[in-house]
């Protein structure tokens, strides 16, 4: 058995990377740069919680119990999307300042977008179909 084929076996079943530990990885990385440029911060904290990430990681990787692994991406990645959106949004208000103004239906929660004209409107949600008022 060559070394390629000890290597395949050695992965087979093993639960391999996914976006949860991408972020890991990045996280890591970002907390040795700080370690190394910024001396002023305590590094061994930095040092230490990076290496706590980076065991953490490759644990994962190395994870048999495939199933639990794959939840814990699945609830990683609805948090990075709702932070990601959020982040997006928040873009969005200042880009369009003069055009929209947002605001969240007090029905369904849903993020509305309203052309910016002075005074109070009557609107309609087109999610839910609830009726309210807002004042621009
Ligand atoms: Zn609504």
């Amino acid at each position: 058995m060559n070394f390629k084929e000890k290597l395949a076996r050695f992965f087979y079943g093993r639960y391999g990377s996914d976006q949860l530990n991408m972020f890991l990885m990045i996280v890591c990385m970002i907390l040795l740069f700080f370690a190394f440029f910024f001396p002023g911060v305590p590094s061994y904290i930095l040092r230490g919680l990076s290496i706590v990430l980076m065991v953490l990681s490759i644990l994962r990787i190395m994870s048999k119990n495939i199933d639990k692994r794959r939840r814990e991406n699945v609830v990683f990645t609805k948090i990075l999307f709702a932070v990601r959106s959020f982040f997006i949004r928040q873009f969005n208000r200042i880009r369009y300042i003069k055009k929209y103004r947002y605001r969240k239906c007090p029905g369904c929660k849903n993020h509305l977008r309203f052309p910016y004209k002075k005074g109070v409107h009557d609107v309609k949600c087109p999610k839910c179909g609830k009726n309210f008022r807002i004042k621009l």
